[in-house]
């Protein structure tokens, strides 16, 4: 660890023997990280983590003894449960224990069901929030996840249950008229259900939509599209999971937001993508 990663003179909390952590890492880009992330990662003896988080993020854990509990990757899966008694065995053995998720730990990462497990074991927690991939993830991807000319209210939608079928709980009709902007999460496996359920329900064919992989990674790539062509497009790029997927007009938002193309040297494709009107002067 360089010195230029310092945490900033204060009273950081200690990650004291038989506690464990329940921490987001943020959606890929390590510098994405809270700082109460790195805290932990420079303090924890076990860090048990994720598929989706990214490996270099371990590499800030050097001391830590680094345990899969994934569900991709070709690695065995582990089961919900396993991992949370594993937690607590391991608090219960004395080390300082951090369980490290991808996104924020409360947003459709079953940390709520992790914790609630220690507590149940008495062992003492606590959480530390990160940036989810619904919202950072498309930051990256140029998109604002609300826009005053677009959108009052934003659905975070998970694509499928615990039983891996589309939520047969969600009412898609009132989230189709209920929420100008939807974010789907883990919607990759069901899009074509889910595109029928939405334009049954009255959304436009010509929706924009952008599926945004791997996001905030070196292997971040956007998908734009519309609710009618999604399937077709999402099969044409062979795009996989992991990816947020967007539907609503601040999509449109990317053809002046695209900011990494920006910076590399690309212009804007439009620069009032809303039909605002002329940029307000700077005053
Ligand atoms: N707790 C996580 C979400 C876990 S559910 C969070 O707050 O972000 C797993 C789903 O999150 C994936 O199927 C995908 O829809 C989304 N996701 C997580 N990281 C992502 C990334 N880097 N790029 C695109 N989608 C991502």
């Amino acid at each position: 660890m360089t010195d230029s990663f310092a945490l900033p003179e204060t009273n950081w909390p200690t990650l004291e023997p038989g506690w464990v952590w329940l921490c987001g890492a943020g959606p890929g880009d390590p510098g994405l990280l809270t700082l109460h992330a790195l805290n932990a990662l420079r303090q924890a003896d076990a860090v048990v983590y994720d598929a989706l988080v990214q490996e270099g993020i371990l590499e800030w854990a050097p001391q830590a003894e680094h345990i899969y509990a994934g569900k991709r990757g070709g690695k065995p899966s582990a089961k919900q449960r396993d991992i949370s008694l594993h937690l607590v065995e391991l608090a219960k053995n004395g080390k300082r224990v951090l369980r490290l998720k991808g996104g924020d730990p409360f947003v459709f990462g079953r940390g709520g069901e992790e914790a609630q497990t220690l507590v149940q074991h008495g062992i003492p927690v606590r959480i530390i929030p990160g940036i989810s991939a619904g919202i950072g993830g498309l930051a990256y991807a140029g998109i604002p996840v609300t826009h005053r000319d677009v959108n009052q209210s934003v659905t975070f939608v998970t694509g499928h249950d615990q039983s891996g079928e589309t939520p047969q709980s969600l009412d898609w009709k009132s989230i189709s008229k209920g929420s100008q902007v939807l974010v789907i999460y883990m919607g990759m496996k069901h899009i074509s259900q889910i595109q029928s359920e939405l334009i049954n329900a009255g959304r436009p064919l010509s929706e924009p939509v952008a599926v945004v992989t791997n996001a905030t990674t070196p292997l971040q790539s956007v998908i734009e599209t519309t609710l009618g062509s999604v399937v077709a497009d999402i099969e044409k790029s062979k795009a996989e999971p992991p990816a947020i997927i967007c539907i609503g007009r601040s999509v449109l938002m990317r053809q002046v937001l695209d900011w990494q193309a920006l910076a590399n040297g690309i212009e804007p494709r439009n620069l009032d993508p809303l039909g605002r009107g002329r940029p307000a002067e700077a005053s």
